[in-house]
């Protein structure tokens, strides 16, 4: 019963890219699970991904090619200019704008050629991970003078290079039972000396990581802006055990922290404990990027799993897109589809009203987003 093809997107979470286009292979429709290498058993484990199949005919109905992963290539090697292309991608799913992690790929993708290649609105996030990591290169030993550039570093991002909010990944160095116990300031020079003394041994870091979590939270709430939280599955070297958003409860129910707007980050697999902590929480957020689009047969039930108990002013759209504006462009068509499906199944129950399926779609599609990044 519903079409919600016209609504616009904003894109919560994505990635810079800046790929060569290769006649023979399309990188930008691979998944970003499974090794990305050429050989022809990567090859072999992608194509066998439903996510890839549909991918490629979608895309090659967009291209007007026939639906096999050479023809897309060789499509996509064709298309001539390059903004001109993402232009008229972009403007068939409306996508207006992406909030764009460049944090990943490292070393930096050059935004200024991205921005020529990719001519939409940028919201750019900034990663914590790469500056703790260049101060811990650089053997900086003295406490406050750590915490000083790092918090610097966060302050002039947001103030003066463009930056709308702050980013962790800390799923993927020490996980996210975070220990209340790090808190003090006599923690966190504890652990900047282990971090030190034990460089190859991650889990060494833990407390001095632990401790600027805690630091960001109060510094994003002085500042205005939103935590971005990675959460979930992502690639091969998450910290497995420790991804699950539900790990981060017990530090964002803290009266000191509760007035930080903190988004968790693709969620997926564990989209109910997300839409739980949404809707008992103040301050918590819900990003679907990641699992929508690659777990493509779970869509629907992403979607379903996200309305269970958060508001749905609480739930962004979002891609994860890395290697290319198509997995933008795919997670926007497939979202549509299934906020279509899942909010047309509600209104037949009679859970929502005919004018509500719209209100919903918008608000997680585009919305909130807006009302987060004052777009
Ligand atoms: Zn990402």
């Amino acid at each position: 019963m519903y079409d919600f093809r016209e609504i616009p997107v904003i894109d919560n979470h994505c990635h810079p890219y800046l790929f060569e286009v290769n006649p023979a292979r399309y990188e930008p429709l691979d998944t970003f699970v499974g090794t990305r290498d050429g050989s022809a058993e990567s090859i072999a484990h992608r194509d066998a991904m439903i996510y890839q199949r549909w991918a490629t005919r979608e895309l090659a109905a967009f291209l007007g090619c026939a639906p096999t992963i050479e023809a897309v290539a060789k499509a996509r090697a064709a298309v001539g200019d390059e903004g001109t292309y993402v232009k008229r991608l972009f403007a068939s799913e409306g996508v207006q704008g992406l909030v764009i992690d460049t944090g990943y790929p490292q070393p930096p993708v050059d935004m200024t050629r991205f921005r020529e290649r990719v001519p939409t609105t940028l919201y750019p996030v900034y990663r914590i991970e790469p500056p703790i990591k260049a101060l811990l290169d650089r053997r900086v030993s003295d406490f406050s003078e750590f915490v000083r550039a790092f918090e610097d570093g966060i302050r002039r991002a947001i103030r003066e290079e463009g930056f709308i909010a702050v980013k962790s990944i800390i799923a993927y160095r020490t996980g996210l039972d975070l220990d209340l116990a790090n808190e003090p300031d006599g923690m966190g020079a504890a652990g900047l000396a282990m971090a030190l003394a034990e460089p190859d041994r991650m889990m060494a870091s833990k407390a001095l990581r632990d401790h600027l979590i805690f630091r960001v939270l109060r510094l994003c709430r002085d500042l205005d802006v939103s935590f971005h939280i990675h959460t979930g599955i992502g690639d091969p070297d998450i910290v497995l055990a420790r991804c699950n958003p539900a790990l981060l409860n017990e530090t964002l129910k803290q009266p000191q922290y509760r007035e930080t707007r903190v988004v968790l980050i693709h969620c997926y697999p564990y989209v109910e404990e997300a839409s739980w902590m949404a809707s008992a929480l103040p301050n918590v957020w819900m990003d679907l990027s990641e699992g929508v689009p690659f777990a493509l047969v779970a869509t629907d039930r992403i979607f379903e799993k996200a309305l269970d108990l958060a508001p749905f002013n609480r739930i962004f759209f979002g891609s994860d897109a890395f290697s290319g504006p198509e997995q933008t462009w795919l997670a926007a068509k497939v979202s549509k589809q299934a906020l279509a499906r899942v909010l047309g199944t509600l209104h037949e129950r009679g859970y929502i009203t005919a004018g509500e399926g719209p209100e919903i779609a918008e608000a997680i599609l585009i919305g909130n987003a807006k009302r987060m990044y004052g777009a």
